[in-house]
């Protein structure tokens, strides 16, 4: 091909990208709520104002438009852009690894598997969920995969996928256990591991380290934001297990301790309370007053899980943590391993001088 046809095939994928990645924006909004994807025309969700059809040039009006509504200057928020400009680069990258070099069925799975990354990233930033169908869908093409000869170049084995499997399960099953990540983020994985066999692994490996990475920046910019959180909880509690003492009903016997842990969760009116010792109480302590004193109380936090430590009739220490994300994280990973993950894999291979993909 020469190069003038290649850089107008480029430059066409790129576009087309970001008119897919226009359409993504719609389906993160709307399938949460369960709302019709077939759009009325759009308009500014401030004013009201349909926008000009020069103004749904996907990532260009954001910028011309400096991220404003022409009508009423409401802020557009600029990940619409950032979703329309993400889905471009990896629609190119894509074109670039696989269509360019005849790998079409990588390319043909790239198109499908990116923007369901991209979808399931942004609903678990919105919603701390990622949705069952992102995870099947991605389990189904890596089975689909199997029965399409000749069509998976860098394609697994159905030894390798399960073997993939079994070891993403088992280290996912611990990762929940102690923390930070959640049920959609297995799922997640175990699609991908049908999906990539053993690349699964360098995925996940990039996945946990910028996950980390990012999670520890978090933690240090937030820490002053959560003790403030912590003290205000903790006076609720105080007050709250007072009266349960005063009532003499629902404490915590002398000579005992327990750690009542709760999650605050997006949208849920009620708190779960979770009881670590209840041997330890006298009496059924009143969790939906505690539930109400600190939803009233605590309105800014989305998502976020608190311990009680309590001790006889003492509430010794309330700490508070907020909720991360690590849906983006393990997405970013399964796109990188699908582009280069038998690079990456063969390199390490290369180290070990083994050859396996
Ligand atoms: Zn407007």
């Amino acid at each position: 091909m020469t190069d003038i046809v290649n850089i107008v095939i480029c430059v066409f994928v790129f576009i087309f990208g970001s008119v897919i990645g226009s359409f993504l924006n719609v389906v993160i909004l709307r399938t949460p709520l369960k709302q019709s994807l077939i759009t009325e025309p759009s308009h500014c969700f401030s004013c009201g104002n349909r926008l000009k059809w020069y103004d749904m040039f996907p990532i260009f009006s954001w910028l011309i438009l400096r991220g404003k509504c022409r009508f009423c200057k409401a802020k557009i928020s600029p990940r619409y852009m950032i979703v329309e400009a993400v889905t471009a680069a990896v629609y190119l990258l894509a074109y670039l690894r696989f269509g360019m070099n005849g790998f079409f069925w990588e390319f043909g799975v790239a198109i499908v598997l990116f923007p369901i990354l991209i979808v399931l990233s942004c609903i678990d930033i919105d919603h701390f969920e990622i949705p069952y169908w992102c995870s099947i869908t991605i389990g189904v093409i890596g089975i689909a995969s199997f029965f399409i000869p000749y069509a998976d170049a860098f394609g697994a084995e159905w030894h390798e996928r399960l073997i993939s499997l079994g070891i993403v399960g088992v280290l996912f099953v611990l990762l929940v256990l102690v923390g930070g990540m959640g049920g959609g983020d297995l799922q997640m994985m175990l699609g991908a591991s049908l999906l990539l066999g053993f690349r699964v692994l360098p995925g996940l490996f990039i996945g946990i380290v910028l996950g980390a990475v990012y999670g520890s920046v978090k933690k240090f910019r937030e820490r002053k934001a959560e003790k403030e959180i912590s003290t205000q909880i903790e006076q609720i509690v105080k007050d709250w297990y007072q009266n349960q003492l005063d009532r003499d009903i629902g404490y915590v016997l002398n000579g005992h301790e327990d750690i009542i842990v709760g999650g605050i969760s997006d949208g849920q009116p009620d708190i779960e309370w979770e009881f670590l010792d209840e041997a330890a109480w006298k009496g059924i302590p009143e969790k939906s007053d505690l539930s109400k004193a600190i939803r009233e109380n605590i309105t800014t936090e989305r998502e976020g899980a608190f311990r009680i430590f309590i001790k006889e009739d003492l509430v010794e220490k309330v700490k508070y943590s907020r909720r991360m994300v690590f849906g983006p994280f393990l997405a970013t990973g399964v796109a990188a391993a699908w582009l280069v993950g038998d690079v990456i894999v063969n390199w390490y291979m290369g180290l070990l001088n083994i050859n396996v993909i």
